[in-house]
This record gives structure tokens, C-alpha cells and sequence, in this order.
């Protein structure tokens, strides 16, 4: 099974239609049915490594009173997965993973990808978080841990943002990338066609660009999770690329297709 990278921008393209969107849906319809998906959302970004539990995770409109009124009765009813979360749990050992039935479920880092890529929601699902206290390298490790999970028919994607940067972001319609924002951008796309995995894993050494295009590491870091995943001999392929409001990088990239 492949994996993917989705970089999901606004909360409101779940229920818009964009070139985005339409790429999101027809890379999902290349795919061959997954027994059920794993998600890493920049949105859970939390103290420690939890899994989602629940029988049936929770939408969670993790986004502020702004966006439209219909973003706030969006449901995405995927039922969750047991036998995954066991599986997870067992594969990260000796990282401890916490099952949490509770406090999350399925955040628009998530949702906002899945109602394009898998609108009927009839995957079962199961979402991870991302530990705030770990450095990248250690979630490179995590994930590198979950690569049999791929020859089980399940596909990983990862949620985030490769450039997001919402302090500087600027909704004037039309306006170019940061000039900072494209740099950085391209240097990443480079370095994931190149397969250099180690440059990806420290982007904190890669300058003044890498530190304005991750000012905190919650929408980066889901794309350790899809590159940890890559085999020798395969390669990264865009699915699309692109930029929202000058500073958020929609470029979504997949692995082993
Ligand atoms: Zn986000």
C-alpha cells in the first residue's frame, strides 16, 4: 500500500472544491482499497503518543467561530479499528502508545483530506498523535517502526504543512508565496526527490527560511511520518503542489505509487 503526505491548508476545504481538493480525490481513486487508514494530524499535538480508541472516533471542529457555519455539522463517521490500534501498539514498542477513547478523534488536519480522498467514510479509521515533547528524529523513528503496516493493507497518510507560517499568512487574493515560503518549499521537494531523509529529519539546519517556514513543528512533522515509510527503490511523487495565503505549503506528496 502506498503512503501519503496531504498538505490540508483551511479548515474550509473540507466542503470546498479546489484544484487541491479535486487532486486529493483522484490520487485516493489510484489507490487500491485500503483495510483501513491511519492518520497523523498536525492537530493532535499533544504531550505523549496516543491512539485514537473509540469505537467510533469523534469529529472534532477544532477550528475557531470564522469559517462558515456548515464546517461546524460536518461529520466524518469512519468507525475506528481495535485490531489496528493493537497493531500500532505492538509494532512501536518499546515507544508506549496511549489508547485514548476520550479526549480526540478525527480533527480537521484530518477530515479536511478524508472528505475528498474517502468522502463515504466506509474505511475503518484510526488516527495517531504527535508527541510535542519529541525531537523529529525520534518521530522518523516512530514511524520508520510502522512500515509493516503497509504490506497489511493499511494506508498511512500524514496531515500537515510543509511551509506554515499563519502569523504572516495573508488571504489577499492573488498574492504571490513569500519569497522565503517558495525557497523553502522547492529545497524540500529537492531534498524528498533526492530521498535525503536525513537533511528532512534536521530541517532546523537548513536557515533563516526553514525557521520562518516551521515556526513550530506541528505541521512539519507529519511528513517524517510518510517519508520514515519509503523503501529503497521507491520514489516521492507530488500529487499537487501550491500555496494558500503566501505562507501555507499545499504540497501533498505520496510514496510507493
Ligand atoms: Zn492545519
Amino acid at each position: 500500500m502506498p503512503a501519503a503526505f496531504f498538505g490540508h491548508g483551511s479548515p474550509a476545504n473540507t466542503i470546498s472544491i479546489n484544484r487541491y481538493t479535486r487532486a486529493w480525490g483522484n490520487f485516493a481513486a489510484t489507490l487500491p482499497a485500503p483495510r483501513a487508514i491511519l492518520v497523523i494530524s498536525a492537530h493532535w499535538y499533544v504531550a505523549g503518543t496516543r491512539i485514537s480508541a473509540a469505537p467510533r472516533p469523534p469529529t472534532i471542529h477544532d477550528f475557531n467561530a470564522h469559517f462558515p457555519l456548515p464546517l461546524f455539522d460536518f461529520a466524518y463517521p469512519a468507525r475506528g479499528d481495535a485490531e489496528l490500534v493493537d497493531r500500532v501498539i505492538d509494532l512501536a514498542g518499546p515507544i508506549e502508545v496511549e489508547r485514548d477513547a476520550t479526549t480526540w478523534g478525527i480533527d480537521h488536519g484530518a477530515f479536511s483530506v478524508l472528505a475528498h480522498a474517502f468522502p463515504a467514510a466506509d474505511v475503518p479509521l484510526v488516527a495517531l498523535s504527535i508527541d510535542r515533547s519529541k525531537p523529529p528524529a525520534f518521530h522518523y523513528a516512530l514511524a520508520a517502526r510502522l512500515a509493516p503496516l503497509r504490506d497489511e493493507g493499511i494506508f498511512i497518510m500524514g496531515s500537515g504543512n510543509v511551509v506554515h507560517n499563519l502569523e504572516l499568512a495573508d488571504p489577499t487574493a492573488g498574492a504571490p508565496a513569500y519569497d522565503w515560503a517558495r525557497r523553502f518549499d522547492e529545497r524540500a521537494a529537492n531534498l524528498l526527490a533526492m530521498g535525503d531523509h536525513e537533511s528532512l529529519v534536521n530541517y532546523h539546519r537548513l536557515g533563516p527560511d526553514a525557521r520562518l517556514s516551521v515556526p513550530t513543528p506541528d505541521h512539519y512533522l507529519p511528513l517524517l511520518y510518510a517519508i520514515a515509510l519509503q523503501r529503497s527503490g521507491e520514489r516521492v511523487a507530488a500529487i499537487v503542489e501550491g500555496f494558500a495565503f503566501r505562507s501555507g505549503s499545499m504540497l501533498s506528496v505520496s510514496i510507493g505509487t
